[in-house]
């Protein structure tokens, strides 16, 4: 149940959001830099070095420095340089061959091929243009065209080795006195403690260090749970309910799905609506205080992080659910002001794997090979979200 767990939104937050990078791309030699808003040609400070050119942009950048390598050797790098910047450097011997295009939110490189005969780039002086936060991943982020099948396997292997040391932080919602959503006499607290355990075992079995917030049906706090994870030092943080409907909803019966949720200052008009109306009766318990751990919580690079996370996962419980009923209903990555993930200081996540008030998803969530479903689910995206952005 969520309901107890927003926060109220705050709007003057959606005008200010900062300049950031959402994603890279390459097509038959053409890079993407694709931005969260429009550019324009004047953000971008341009800088020569011996082996080409570099431009340095006030953006935020969250994926790992990155190395296009692209016909004729040309590389193309792009990282995070320090806290506010990013450093776009182009290496050719032909710089005067780059096209620099900007079209709305998207800045188009590429190069005119023709007669390009260059020699090998030293690699060394790349590295020296960037500062210390990029620099320990130079080597597996050489990125070859074409290869995806072998940068998948590398990638694929290099995660299985880093698990052992990625610290994720389960939470099953409610417990002890909080019974969180009930239904049918059932408490959410009982179904979400569970699938945490389950989630736990199936994680450890794949190399990851796992703490659960509680292994037994007792009352947590919502802050005790995130100091909890940030005392573990945990890379994630997935926080487990089981959703409900008021009993006045005509939907009552009839809502079901799966929705993962991410923190954020509920950007998307849907998203405002529901944390509206979801934070209806709790906007008395907001105060003054709250506002501002709110406000400091909000980090745009974990917010994409914690978006990226909950894709995954939802992606995975989605399709390990659906090996048992066909017709689980997606209900969708959401963002929204939850209480619980404030002041986690990972990327974190809340999913509600079904409606306790729908007959059908109570049914299925008191199931054990369901809830094993949904717990390979949430372990496969945390997999695939290690795989795709580490
Ligand atoms: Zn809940």
């Amino acid at each position: 149940m969520i309901k107890s767990i927003f926060l109220f939104f705050i709007p003057f937050l959606l005008f200010c959001s900062p300049l950031k990078i959402i994603d890279l791309k390459e097509n038959n030699g053409a890079v993407s830099i694709i931005f969260n808003k429009n550019i324009q040609s004047s953000y971008f400070k341009k800088h020569k070095i011996s082996t080409g050119i570099y431009y340095d942009i006030k953006a935020e950048y969250t994926l790992k420095k990155y190395t296009f390598r692209l016909k004729n050797e040309n590389f193309i790098t792009i990282a995070q340089n320090n806290k506010t910047t990013t450093r776009i450097v182009i290496q050719s011997k032909k710089i005067n061959t780059l096209n620099f295009e900007i079209k709305k939110n998207i800045l188009l490189l590429s190069f005119n091929v023709k007669n390009s005969n260059v020699s090998k780039q030293n690699n060394s002086e790349i590295s020296n243009l960037f500062n210390s936060i990029t620099e320990n991943n130079n080597n597996s982020n050489i990125i070859q065209k074409n290869k995806t099948q072998n940068i998948k396997q590398a990638a694929r292997k290099d995660a299985e080795q880093k698990n052992t040391t990625r610290i994720v932080v389960l939470d099953p919602g409610h417990g002890g006195k909080d019974c969180g959503a009930n239904s049918n006499k059932i408490c959410e607290k009982t179904i979400t403690l569970s699938i945490g355990k389950i989630t736990k075992k199936i994680l450890e079995s794949r190399g990851y260090k796992v703490f659960i917030t509680r292994d037994s049906d007792k009352y947590i706090s919502l802050t005790d749970r995130t100091k909890f994870a940030n005392d573990k030092n945990a890379d994630v943080f997935v926080s487990i309910h089981a959703n409900s409907l008021p009993k006045s909803s005509k939907n009552y019966h009839t809502t079901s799905g799966i929705e993962t949720y991410f923190l954020s200052t509920a950007r998307s008009e849907r998203a405002r609506k529901v944390a509206e109306l979801e934070n209806k009766d709790d906007i008395e318990v907001m105060n003054y205080f709250s506002k501002l751990s709110f406000l400091n919580s909000i980090n745009s690079q974990r917010l994409l992080a914690s978006n990226k996370l909950a894709i995954d996962v939802q992606y995975g419980m989605l399709v390990n659910t659906r090996k048992l009923y066909s017709k689980t209903i997606d209900g969708g990555v959401r963002e929204g002001p939850f209480w619980v993930l404030v002041g986690a200081l990972m990327p974190s996540i809340l999913v509600e794997v079904g409606y306790m008030s729908n007959d059908s998803d109570l049914d299925k969530l008191q199931k054990k090979n369901y809830q094993e479903k949904l717990a390979i689910g949430i372990a496969d995206g945390i997999d695939n979200y290690f795989l795709k952005n580490f």
